[in-house]
């Protein structure tokens, strides 16, 4: 299979499209957690200057995929188990009342960009494109802390949830990238009967289902190299 990486089959390369194949073998564990993304291994894997290299891993390091630290460069970011947990707690004693909210103010409006929001999900999984799959599957999440018009609550929300894309991303122990979509479908109906009850038990359910299908456990894993991630 030729992946986006490859500068011959897929030219020109920029730093957004090194961004993206980076993200990619990131979300799909083949580089692994913790490491380093050298700027001169990076320049010679894809045939580019280190500036662009040095670009596309500032804006990783933005959606925090990677973290950039003074005197020792770039590696993939490596939330521990521990803020993994964290992480997953704060959701779901946050997320279940705000789909209670947003439940009680869904317009028809705010369900069909829902509605689109899954569908938007599901085209990317079926084109094998499990990272955006996953952005897309999180944006559903501050999507209804938009709808519950609760903007501080809204704004741990996205950051938790951000957090979370890497977290999953590393952690996800399931065959299919996302088994969410008929939870997702059942949330939507629930906002969409304005049934609160039913929208708060929904959202509960499904954060403790995600939390639970991470593999938190201490590991010790076989690293590919970055030539080897990256190439073919
Ligand atoms: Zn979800």
């Amino acid at each position: 299979m030729t992946r986006p990486a490859d500068p011959i089959t897929n030219p020109p390369v920029t730093s957004d499209s090194i961004a993206q194949a980076l993200s990619v073998a990131i979300h799909e564990h083949r580089i692994a957690p913790g490491t380093k993304l050298g700027e001169d291994e990076l320049s010679e894997i894809y045939g580019v200057s280190r500036t662009v290299v040095r670009a596309s891993l500032q804006t990783l390091s933005h959606i925090r995929l990677v973290d950039i630290r003074r005197n020792k460069g770039a590696s993939v970011a490596s939330p521990s188990t521990t803020e993994a947990h964290e992480v997953f707690e704060a959701r779901e004693l946050l997320e279940p009342r705000t789909a209670r909210s947003a439940a009680r103010r869904s317009t028809p409006a705010d369900i069909l960009k829902l509605e689109r929001h899954i569908h938007d999900e599901h085209a990317a999984l079926d084109a094998n494109d499990s990272g955006r799959a996953l952005y897309l599957s999180g944006l559903f999440h501050t999507e209804i802390a938009r709808i519950a018009g609760q903007a501080t609550i809204a704004g741990f929300i996205e950051t938790l949830v951000a957090r979370s894309s890497l977290i999953i991303a590393l952690y996800w122990r399931r065959e299919s990238a996302l088994c969410e979509k008929h939870a997702h479908h059942a949330l939507v109906q629930a906002l969409a009967d304005q049934n609160e009850q039913q929208a708060e038990e929904l959202m509960r359910s499904h954060l403790v289902d995600l939390h639970s299908a991470l593999d938190l456990r201490e590991r010790n894993e076989r690293t590919l190299s970055l030539k080897d991630a990256l190439s073919s």
